[in-house]
C-alpha cells in the first residue's frame, strides 16, 4: 500500500505548515483509492474558523464542506474525502488520543480505512503517513509525489463540453420555473376591461427608433415593469424592436407580447397586445391591475377598496442599462452606415 501526493496536494500542505509556522495546523486529503493506492489530489485547508491547540483541533466543517464541493467539481472523475493531517509540536509523530478518535471517525466512513498523516517540523519539514484500518489501526505506508505518477484521467478537470451540458440541464430546469410564475396573458385578460381600446395604426409610430424616444418609451414604461417584477410577480423581458419597445413572456405555450409606440398622429405612447391598440401612460397597468383587485375584493367582501402598494424601484438599473445599450448600439450602427 502507498500513497501518491499530486504536485498541487503536496504543496497545498507545504503552503499550509509554511503559513501556519508557529501553531498547528491541518487539513483533508480529497482523492481516489485504486488498487492499494491512495491518490491524493487535493489538500484542502483547515479553514479560518479552525481551532488547533496541543491535544485538540477542529476543522472549519462550514468552510471545509464548501470548498471540498467546490474543488470536487471541477474533476471529471470522483473525488473523494480519503483522509486529513495534521502538525505536532516537536517531534511527537505518534497519534494522541484525541487523534484516534477523529481517525477512527473517518476510518469508519469507507471499507478501505483512511489515511492520516503527520507533520513535524523538527526543525525540517517531516511528514509521517498512516494508514488507518478500521476502526482504527494504523500502520505507517511510503508515500510519492509527483503528477507524473498518477492515471491522467483521475488528474483531468470536467472537459468545457461537460460544463456546457450541466448549464444547459439548470437552464431548462430554471425555464421550468420559469413557467410556472404568473402568465403575463393571464394579466393582460383581467386589467384589459378597465382599458378602453381605440383606433390605431401600426404605421403610425416613429419610422425610425432614436435614442430619444427610445429613452421616452423606456422611461414610460419603467414604473409598470416594476409592479409586474416585484409585485404581480410577472417576469418578463424588454427589448427593442423596429419602432417598438416590447415587453414580452416566453411559456410553454407560445410568445406573449406588448408592443409600445409612440404615436406621431396621437401625440401619445399607445400599445398593442393581440392586434388591438389601446391608449397607454406612465403607471397605467398597475392602475387597472388595482381596479381589477379593487373588484374582486368588492365581490368577494365587499371591504378593502386598497391603496396603490408603493413601488420598490429594483428594475429601474436593468431598464436604464437597457436605455444606455440600445444608444450605444445605435451610435456604433451610426458609425458603421457613415
Ligand atoms: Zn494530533
Amino acid at each position: 500500500m502507498k500513497v501518491i501526493f499530486s504536485d498541487r496536494a503536496y504543496a497545498s500542505v507545504l503552503a499550509e505548515t509554511a503559513e501556519k509556522i508557529t501553531t498547528e495546523t491541518g487539513g483533508l486529503f480529497l482523492g481516489v483509492v485504486r488498487e492499494n493506492t491512495w491518490y491524493i489530489l487535493e489538500a484542502i485547508d483547515p479553514g479560518p474558523k479552525s481551532v488547533f491547540e496541543v491535544a485538540y483541533f477542529e476543522y472549519d466543517q462550514k468552510y471545509t464542506e464548501h470548498l471540498i464541493n467546490k474543488i470536487a467539481n471541477l474533476y471529471s472523475h470522483r473525488l473523494d474525502l480519503i483522509g486529513l493531517w495534521h502538525r505536532h509540536p516537536g517531534s511527537f509523530d505518534q497519534f494522541s488520543s484525541t487523534d484516534d478518535g477523529t481517525n477512527t471517525k473517518y476510518a469508519s466512513m469507507r471499507k478501505e480505512g483512511a489515511i492520516s498523516a503527520l507533520v513535524n517540523v523538527d526543525p525540517h519539514f517531516r511528514l509521517t503517513m498512516y494508514h488507518v484500518a478500521p476502526p482504527c489501526r494504523y500502520g505507517k505506508i511510503p508515500f510519492e509525489v509527483g503528477n507524473d505518477r498518477i492515471p491522467p484521467e483521475l488528474l483531468a478537470f470536467r472537459t468545457p463540453e461537460r460544463f456546457f451540458s450541466l448549464m444547459e440541464k439548470r437552464l431548462r430546469a430554471a425555464s421550468g420555473r420559469h413557467d410556472r410564475a404568473v402568465s403575463l396573458a393571464a394579466f393582460m385578460r383581467s386589467v384589459l376591461p378597465y382599458i378602453g381600446e381605440i383606433e390605431c395604426e401600426r404605421t403610425d409610430g416613429m419610422a425610425v427608433m432614436n435614442a430619444e424616444t427610445t429613452e421616452k418609451l423606456a422611461g414610460a414604461v419603467m414604473e409598470d415593469l416594476t409592479f409586474l417584477a416585484d409585485r404581480a410577480d410577472i417576469r418578463v423581458t424588454l427589448a427593442m424592436q423596429d419602432q417598438y419597445l416590447v415587453i414580452s413572456q416566453e411559456t410553454a405555450e407560445g410568445t406573449d407580447r406588448l408592443y409600445f409606440m409612440d404615436s406621431v398622429s396621437r401625440g401619445q405612447i399607445v400599445f398593442f397586445y393581440h392586434d388591438r391598440c389601446y391608449p397607454y401612460h406612465s403607471g397605467m397597468l398597475e392602475d387597472a391591475a388595482g381596479k381589477a383587485k379593487a373588484d374582486r375584493d368588492r365581490q368577494n367582501a365587499g371591504a378593502d377598496p386598497g391603496g396603490r402598494p408603493k413601488r420598490q424601484g429594483s428594475v429601474f438599473d436593468s431598464v436604464m442599462r437597457i436605455v444606455k445599450f440600445s444608444r450605444n448600439e445605435e451610435a456604433d450602427h451610426g458609425d458603421q452606415n457613415s
